[in-house]
């Protein structure tokens, strides 16, 4: 799996430490709020539960499952809801947690939905950032890293369902994709 990565951007290391601080910041935002913390299925659960650890408040989690990439490398630009949220978000205070933020499409989706039923607030926390990606307008309140224009695996983020699982965000060789 390792030989598949051009190059590592982000070692579990670099992960902790901006883990820690985003933490420390969300601890701070959310302290008095009971927020209900939003996991967006699959690629953002390593990231989230990393990250509620971290977090010294009253807080919910629940997770939304919702697509737009169909396997290939780049986005089609149509999301779809593929798993729905348990709970009801009206009146409360929403935390979004993603893995990256590409388009925007996924991002404006989520918050239209949330806010349509009702909720109070809405806010989004990310690991990684593409801005050069955006096609819609939105933007991520809390974000780990910005990000260049390439295909990164790791740490939650897939190609094809694989690479998940590595502990440090990589560039995926383009002779891996290219040759599918
Ligand atoms: P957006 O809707 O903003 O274009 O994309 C959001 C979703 O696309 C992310 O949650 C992620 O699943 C996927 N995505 C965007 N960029 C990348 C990338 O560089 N690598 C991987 N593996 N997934 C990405
Ligand atoms: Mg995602
Ligand atoms: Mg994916």
């Amino acid at each position: 799996m390792n030989n598949d990565i051009e190059r590592v951007l982000y070692s579990k290391e670099e992960l902790n430490r901006r883990m820690d601080e985003l933490a420390d910041q969300l601890t701070a935002e959310y302290k008095d709020q009971r927020p209900l913390i939003i996991s967006v299925m699959t690629g953002a659960v390593l990231f989230t539960v990393d990250m509620i650890k971290r977090m010294d408040i009253m807080a919910k989690l629940d997770f939304i499952d919702v697509s737009s990439y169909y396997g290939g490398t780049s986005s089609t630009g149509k999301v779809k809801l593929v798993q729905d949220l348990k709970s009801d978000v009206r009146n409360r205070s929403i935390l979004i947690m993603e893995d990256i933020v590409d388009t925007g499409h996924t991002l404006k989706y989520l918050i239209d939905l949330l806010k349509e039923r009702g909720a109070k607030s809405v806010k989004v926390c990310t690991l990684l950032d593409k801005p050069e990606g955006r096609q819609v307008e939105v933007k991520a309140d809390y974000v780990g890293f910005n990000v260049p224009n390439e295909f990164l695996v790791g740490y939650g983020l897939d190609y094809q369902g694989y690479y998940r699982n590595l502990p440090y965000v990589g560039i995926l060789k383009p002779a891996v994709y290219e040759k599918n």
